[in-house]
């Protein structure tokens, strides 16, 4: 049946001004009719939008859905509805699942389980080395030929820099982008949380920025000189910002993202050892937080990405020091971000579509979603005088753990329309 969605605001990537609008999406899904003054076919059913905001389907370019191998954690499914509920309508997946996906076949299989398991579009990454072991080159070919968003070891970092140098040689013979987590595992060791007052005041071991910071110094050296095309995940530092702002200067094919954890969170809220703030890379300073919503404002940060990362309650219960890394981000970035910076005036929802939505497709080579006539409806219905309680029940990850826990973010998604 056909749906009108009446009297909203619509809100775009290329304006500050929502644009007063209805829109009609026909029985297939797609788009037939945007403007004002719209009247109701009488074929449709029509839903009153007065005071809500559509807001294009988000996507998330970091995103480990822990199928196959993990299941206890997520599901392809439980992670789609996860997005779903978080206004996100694309993602590309880390390879580092059980078995890594490696080679051509692994990725083929585990496109044919997306496309049993979720209606929100997955692309496939692939890993750099075989099995993510840092020694030997990945499948290059096969993946290539599956048509992979990335090859990337995810959160392990190739420790032989003329290995790095290879990789980047071939990605750049097959046009595929290397991504790289940027950690100097010499430098991070057994850190927990970032090195300085508070990981002393804590007592527990620190990781310290360069160890960000020279991974990326490495990193982009290495795709100048062969010439591939580079992202680098989850950037946390003031220097990291820099770092990336002047590779860009020097012509560097280089993007990055951020997560919205690094952007509204520093290492002062961590309290009560409570491993909800345990990420990698860890939360850092208050200058580094204002630098990286500098960067983002400025262009040196490309996108936002969440680095959904989901562990059950049960690993995350161990002391800070043992609990793994990492928390979901699906279902709290939107909000998180409208509640932090939309709504204060720090910038627009056309600033957070063109980071959340527009340049992370880019990043892969997919069109920017828009609500216009003839297009697939792909986009959310955003009520900013809503509110949200973040809860483990209001979550529909398997793993419901994050640092927002207990929160209440002012706006609330109420229903995300996919075709
Ligand atoms: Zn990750």
């Amino acid at each position: 049946m056909a749906r009108f969605f009446s009297q909203t605001r619509i809100a775009r990537s290329d304006s500050s001004e929502l644009q007063d609008a209805s829109v009609l999406v026909n029985d297939e899904g797609v788009i037939e009719r945007v403007g004002p003054g719209l009247d109701a076919p009488e074929d449709a059913e029509v839903l009153d939008c007065s005071g809500m905001i559509l807001v294009p389907g988000m996507f998330d370019l970091h995103v480990h859905a822990r199928e196959p191998g993990a299941e206890h954690k997520e599901t392809l499914s439980t992670c789609a509805e996860a997005a779903l509920h978080g206004g996100v309508t694309g993602m590309v997946l880390m390879p580092d699942t059980s078995p890594p996906v490696d080679t051509g076949n692994l990725v083929k299989s585990l496109q044919d389980l997306i496309s049993e398991s979720s209606p929100v579009q997955m692309l496939v990454s692939g890993c750099l080395t075989k099995k993510r072991e840092g020694t030997e080159l990945a499948g290059f070919f096969g993946m290539a030929n599956r048509d992979v968003a990335m090859l990337t070891d995810s959160d392990r970092t190739i420790p032989c820099p003329d290995l790095l140098r290879r990789c980047m040689e071939y990605a750049k013979d097959f046009d595929l982008l290397v991504t790289s987590h940027c950690d100097t595992p010499a430098l991070t060791k057994g850190g927990a949380i970032n090195e300085g007052h508070v990981s002393y005041r804590l007592g527990l071991p620190g990781i310290p920025a360069i160890s960000q910071e020279i991974a990326i110094d490495r990193d982009i050296r290495v795709a100048q000189q062969t010439g591939a095309r580079l992202h680098l995940q989850q950037i946390s530092t003031a220097n990291a910002v820099k770092a990336v702002g002047c590779a860009k200067e020097a012509g560097t094919s280089v993007t990055c993202e951020v997560s919205p954890h690094h952007l509204l969170l520093s290492e002062e809220e961590i309290e009560d050892y409570n491993t909800h703030f345990k990420l990698d890379p860890p939360l850092r300073l208050p200058r580094d937080v204002e630098a990286l919503v500098a960067g983002l404002l400025d262009d040196t940060i490309d996108a936002i990405a969440t680095n959904h990362a989901p562990h059950t309650e049960f690993e995350k219960s161990s002391d800070f020091g043992s609990a793994p890394f990492g928390v979901t981000g699906l279902e709290t970035a939107v909000l998180a971000l409208y509640d932090g910076f939309v709504r204060k005036g720090v910038f627009g929802w056309d600033l957070l579509i063109r980071k959340y939505s527009d340049q992370p497709r880019a990043i892969v080579g997919l069109p920017a979603v828009r609500i216009e006539e003839g297009q697939r409806a792909e986009f959310f219905l955003f009520d900013p005088e809503g509110e949200t309680e973040i809860t483990p029940d209001s979550m529909k990850t398997k793993s419901p753990v994050t640092p927002f826990l207990g929160r209440t973010f002012s706006g609330a998604i109420r229903e995300t329309v996919l075709g």
